[in-house]
């Protein structure tokens, strides 16, 4: 396992102690302004939460960010204006996580990789390679017997494509979940030339990486229509009206709900990491978007009779981002310090088995997620590293 260094900042705080320190003033700024109450991690979900769960077939929802937001923008009380769905409609329903460790590396692709496998991937973020461990998709299609149409991951294209399954032996090729990168979608219908997307189709913000064969699981262009029932004309008509990457990911994701009502689908987003360029502006905009995204994706979930009552969703950024005081940092732009502000985020589970509002305060790790969802839908994350998160369970 990869040990955080022990990095010391201004104050001479140490790594670990600083994510600690993080994750009480989360958990004090959440109490103050969701009214969060603290949780025992003795009680676990209810069991009415729990048998009103399981009365219909269970679904799971994933939202991860890719490119965390740091606690200034967002939870403390200088950045509170910018989640308002968060803070004020999603917090309040859920069981909050404030001390969630990201002890892996600290790209996107790669520590997506990590949140899907419950194992701290350790593959190079700049290629196109499938994860080496088997990703929750394969646990959950191979254990529950589902079809390849019952799990699906939307995801940005900066090397996503081989998100989906894994190159274990004992799953593999054909066993995964499959792949919609909107932007490579929308790139393919644009190739002729002639449109103006450029505002979306604006890749990676960190590298550029040359974009490779598809490959693995992702679902080309001429598949839109037999998948979501959505011509190409009308999949280019409706990005000239979104503004960003991530709103033309989610009009896919309810595309899909409303089309296949997959069981177990996955999203990342990745507006947030614009970061990069250093535009603060553009940043805190992201993180506003991104609000609002989550908020209207529950309500969907809350909407919909395939969904409502019996699906639990997580939301949670792939990892943080760098704080004022690293040292080697450059404060919000980057993730690049490997320090506890980049490493200690936050997770959210709302919906159903969940007690709402409350708070826990204790450490858990990223690669929690797998088990966690396997655990509640009913597989077995056999090679994951990490350990089921037992409030939700
Ligand atoms: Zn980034």
């Amino acid at each position: 396992m990869i040990r955080i260094p022990s990095i010391r900042n201004e104050a001479g705080l140490t790594g670990d102690r600083l994510a600690r320190e993080l994750s009480l003033t989360r958990r004090d700024f959440l109490r103050d302004a969701a009214g969060l109450a603290l949780g025992s991690a003795l009680l676990g979900a209810s069991p009415s939460l729990r048998a009103q769960a399981i009365r219909k077939k269970r679904k799971v929802v994933v939202v991860t960010f890719g490119g965390g937001a740091r606690d200034q923008e967002t939870f403390a009380p200088e950045g509170q204006e910018n989640i308002p769905h968060l803070l004020t409609e999603l917090a309040p329903q859920s069981s909050f996580y404030t001390h969630m460790m990201n002890q892996g590396i600290l790209g996107h692709y790669v520590a997506t990789a990590s949140l899907a496998t419950g194992v701290y991937e350790t593959l190079n973020n700049f290629s196109v390679t499938p994860p080496e461990h088997p990703t929750v998709f394969e646990y959950f299609r191979k254990d529950l017997k589902r079809p390849a149409s019952n799990t699906w991951v939307v995801a940005p294209s900066n090397g996503f494509n081989r998100i989906g399954e894994s190159n274990s032996r004992l799953y593999g090729p054909g066993t995964g979940a499959g792949v919609i990168l909107p932007k490579h979608l929308l790139n393919a219908a644009t190739a002729s030339g002639g449109h103006d997307y450029g505002h979306l189709l604006r890749d990676n913000y960190e590298t550029l990486l040359d974009v490779a064969p598809a490959g693995g699981s992702e679902v080309e262009l001429e598949q839109l229509d037999r998948i979501l029932k959505l011509s190409v004309d009308d999949f280019m008509g409706h990005a000239r009206t979104v503004s960003s990457p991530d709103e033309l990911s989610m009009y896919i994701v309810k595309r899909l709900m409303r089309e296949e009502s997959p069981d177990l689908l996955w999203v990342t987003m990745h507006d947030i990491d614009i970061a990069h360029s250093g535009a603060y502006s553009l940043y805190v905009d992201a993180i506003r978007r991104t609000d609002r995204l989550c908020a209207d994706l529950w309500k969907t979930i809350q909407s919909d009779p395939e969904y409502a009552g019996n699906t639990t969703l997580f939301v949670l950024p792939d990892f943080g981002r760098d704080s004022d005081t690293d040292a080697g940092g450059n404060g919000f732009q980057h993730h690049r310090t490997g320090g506890a502000a980049s490493r200690t985020t936050w997770m959210m589970a709302l919906g159903a088995g969940v007690r709402e509002g409350t708070v826990y305060d204790r450490p858990v790790q990223s690669i929690d997620l797998v088990p966690t969802i396997g655990a509640i839908m009913g597989f077995s994350a056999k090679l994951s590293q990490g350990r089921p998160l037992m409030e939700l369970t």
